[in-house]
């Protein structure tokens, strides 16, 4: 069986995606098993503004690279605890992760839900599980 992976902007979804299993990936309200930290996700903005302001950095700080890094390594520890939540969530046909970031502003090169789609194909397509990314839903 397929799974085919999406992403999207939280209250931008499609109609005909209303009945796939949507997993908010936000820090603040989405699901543990795949949500960021507060430290990597306030850091990351404080390194756009200090970037965009032209001052410099901040020692909490968090690079979009050291984001992806840590956010990557945090996913890796999730795959193994929590694997009967993706076990399961690879049951699924649909699945769409979602956050609040509006990927068509201007400068916004990256979001978290674009990682974690890839790092879950990435992880578990070698283990046999037959997922496609979708890619961004809107
Ligand atoms: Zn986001």
């Amino acid at each position: 069986m397929t799974t085919v992976i999406y992403t999207g902007q939280i209250g931008k979804l499609p109609n005909n995606v209303r009945s796939a299993c949507i997993i908010d990936s936000t820090v603040k309200t989405g699901c543990v098993e795949v949500a960021p930290t507060w430290d990597i996700v306030m850091g990351v903005k404080e390194y756009k503004a200090c970037c965009q302001r032209g001052v410099p950095l901040t020692p909490t700080c968090v690079s979009i690279d050291d984001y992806k890094r840590i956010y990557k390594q945090m996913l890796m520890d999730s795959f193994v605890k929590n694997e009967v939540f993706f076990t399961n969530l690879l049951k699924e046909p649909t699945v769409v992760f979602t956050c609040y970031c509006n990927l068509k502003t201007p400068g916004i090169k990256f979001c978290h839900r674009v990682e974690l789609a890839k790092e879950i194909w990435e992880y578990f397509s070698p283990l046999g599980y037959d997922i496609v990314l979708g890619g961004e839903l809107n």
